[in-house]
């Protein structure tokens, strides 16, 4: 039986979610001819999640929202003080 890579919650058959998840990075530098070079590698892999945390979460998306919300706010009180 599948863990869900976020919260460890056990996934029943048919139920998990698979996604490709940030497992972190590698710097690497070095030489090439006589130029140093530094490079950034980013690893993915493949995880299984269960569909609570495949969706993203109604906070996150709640605080959005208000952020959105209030940066039209803003934008209309100074529309109203230019005209
Ligand atoms: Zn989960």
């Amino acid at each position: 039986m599948p863990y869900c890579f976020k919260c460890n919650r056990k996934i029943e058959r048919g139920q998990g979610v698979r996604k490709e998840v940030y497992t972190g990075h590698h710097k690497s530098a070095g030489f090439s001819g006589n130029r140093p070079w530094a490079g950034k590698r980013k690893y993915y892999a493949m995880r299984i999640v269960c569909n609570d945390c495949a969706k993203p979460s109604t906070s996150e998306s709640l605080f959005t929202a208000l952020t959105v919300m209030f940066l039209l706010f803003l934008l209309w009180c100074f529309r109203g003080w230019v005209c």
